[in-house]
């Protein structure tokens, strides 16, 4: 496994089609499992591409619209029979669990983990998770209801040692995990012995952005400045400019402006219109205006870090 990739599991619009379904991802942090977003049928594709449900414990809605979240009691229930342990915390506007917990005190009573709701602000852009790996922040949408985005940025990593160096200066075995994290090496004899000179800078730390639901908005410029991989909904094409207008979404080629204003690494569609059966209409027109654009589907892979 990857030490950070995106997994697609649902890159459709709210009405499903036989080639598309409503929206879920899993991102893969060093082998942690975040979901974003669980439209129904996210179980199933969880299983098709493999993922190990032990190792996902948040899932982070970005808004309370059912394409985003209808595929919360299927997957949760389906976990408690996959013997998963310990917590299950989900991201979500505070309606959530004023919405959620009673079908699960109904469905899910036996569920042998803990479920928990984070109630978050989809107006305000704030860290909502972190851990030595990762931290998550929301990203403020404008859609229909309060909606956001989620910016996963990868913490930065331990230096690589440099074992020339280290056995020029009879480096001991114990002292390495110290100078990896950035300490100076200190001989017997009291010589210091520099960080730079015994390590390498880590490998630099990635960040993926994800915008849901939402219409044109250079406002979230600021929070997707040169991310290595944007994810951005272009439900629709340059034919229903004015439909994207009134529903409160995107066209591919505004998403894909977004992207190069913002210089991003790539960019990836997604939240396809059931109206078009054949979306290499919506990436000729994102790559118009960004090369590096390309087509989700379900079960790709996006490795950000191998
Ligand atoms: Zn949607
Ligand atoms: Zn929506």
């Amino acid at each position: 496994m990857s030490r950070f990739e995106i997994n697609i599991l649902g890159c459709g619009a709210a009405k499903p089609t036989l080639k598309h379904l409503p929206t879920s991802q899993v991102v893969n942090v060093r082998d942690k499992l975040f979901m974003v977003d669980c439209g129904e049928n996210a179980q199933v594709s969880f299983c098709r591409a493999r993922l190990n449900m032990n190792r996902l414990g948040h899932i982070f809605i970005s808004h309370l619209h059912g394409d985003h979240c209808f595929g919360l009691f299927g997957l949760l229930s389906t976990m408690g029979l996959s013997g998963h342990t310990g917590e299950v915390v989900i991201h979500a506007h505070p309606d959530a669990e004023k919405l959620f917990r009673p079908l699960l005190d109904y469905f899910c009573r036996e569920t042998p983990f803990e479920i928990r709701f984070n109630a978050i602000s989809p107006s305000s852009a704030e860290a909502i998770y972190t851990d030595r790996s990762v931290t998550v922040r929301t990203i403020p949408l404008k859609h229909r209801v309060p909606t956001c985005g989620f910016l996963f940025e990868e913490a930065e990593g331990d230096r690589h040692l440099r074992g020339d160096m280290l056995d020029f200066y009879h480096v001991p075995t114990y002292c390495r995990t110290a100078i990896k994290q950035g300490e100076d090496y200190v001989a017997p004899d009291g010589t210091v012995v520099r960080n730079e000179l015994l390590t390498l800078p880590p490998t630099p730390a990635v960040r993926y952005a994800y915008c849901s639901d939402t219409m044109y908005s250079e406002r979230i410029l600021p929070y997707i400045e040169g991310v290595d991989v944007l994810y951005h909904e272009a439900t629709y094409g340059d034919d229903a400019e004015a439909m994207s207008r009134t529903t409160f979404h995107s066209t591919a080629r505004q998403a894909a402006r977004l992207a190069r204003m913002a210089s991003v690494g790539k960019l990836i569609i997604g939240h396809y219109s059931s109206r078009y059966r054949d979306e290499n209409v919506l990436l000729a027109q994102a790559q118009e205006e960004f090369a590096h654009t390309q087509l989700a589907y379900e079960g790709m892979k996006v490795v950000l870090k191998p």
